[in-house]
């Protein structure tokens, strides 16, 4: 599904990324954890395309594809789906136009007819429940006065309705309430498939206790330093976050 190799990667000419090496099979979920700073964030937009981000050594391989060479409307299409860690608010553009679109081009990438207005509509309201959202917020535009639980629950809601191969959550579960925690982990466990791969990032073990990773790993200084199973996540949360910072100075 996913394979970064040793990638390397700057921001404003200073570099963020420093070796980064991931794969991920389908089907598996991974955890990432690390310090504020780390580079968590870098990686998944890089992974979205997002302008800004200059990618100076390394690779990425989609779905056997060079990841990097694609445009991210093109990433979006075949199927790379991320929540943001700061949804962004879209004044003016309907939640359920600008979703309607990007379905409407993710099936025609997969060979599927279109949906109709009406198709549209009853899928979008069988997806509401998964995250437990009221179908009011689809007249409104996106993310626009919603509160942050909400926005969170919308980008669950959205990822839900488009079906992405590779979903990548960027710290969805920060300040949520326990309700909001639990929509967005339920959202997440209704679409585990053997055919979809999840990139999680967190900053706190507690999303962790809901959905369980197949694997977690720790991003320090740009690199992934440990990786282990669910354990090593309540390990950092007993341990915090000083001795991998150690560990990621030790291999500098
Ligand atoms: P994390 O998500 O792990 O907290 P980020 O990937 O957001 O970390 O940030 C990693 C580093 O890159 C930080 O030192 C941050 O200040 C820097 N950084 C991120 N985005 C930008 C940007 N647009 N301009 C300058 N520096 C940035
Ligand atoms: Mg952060
Ligand atoms: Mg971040």
């Amino acid at each position: 599904m996913l394979i970064i190799r040793d990638l390397h990667a700057r921001v404003d000419g200073k570099e963020i990324l420093r070796g980064l090496n991931l794969d991920v099979r389908p089907g598996e979920v991974h955890a990432i954890m690390g310090p504020n700073g780390a580079g968590k964030s870098t990686l998944s937009h890089i992974l979205a395309g997002r302008d800004g981000y200059e990618v100076t050594q390394g690779s990425v391989t989609y779905m056997g594809q060079d990841l990097l060479e694609m445009a991210p409307e093109e990433r979006a299409r075949s199927g790379v789906f991320l929540a943001f860690q700061y949804p962004v608010e879209i004044p003016g553009v309907n939640n359920t136009y600008l979703l309607k679109a990007a379905l409407n081009a993710r099936r025609k990438h997969e060979g599927l007819p279109e949906l109709d207005g009406v198709q549209f509509l009853k899928l979008v309201r069988q997806k509401l429940k998964i995250v437990h959202l009221d179908e009011s917020l689809l007249k409104r535009p996106v993310n626009a006065g919603f509160s942050g639980g909400e926005k969170k629950r919308n980008e669950i809601f959205q990822m839900a309705v488009l079906e992405p191969k590779l979903c990548i959550l960027d710290e969805t579960d920060s300040g949520l309430d326990i309700d909001a925690l639990k929509a967005v982990a339920d959202g997440v466990n209704t679409l585990r498939d053997p055919a979809r791969s999840f990139v999680m990032i967190t900053h706190y073990q507690r999303l962790l206790d809901h959905i369980v990773p197949d694997f977690v790993h720790v991003l320090a200084r740009g690199r992934i330093v440990r990786s282990g199973d669910k354990s090593l996540a309540l390990e950092l949360e007993e341990k915090g976050y000083g001795w991998v910072e150690d560990l990621a100075g030790a291999e500098a």
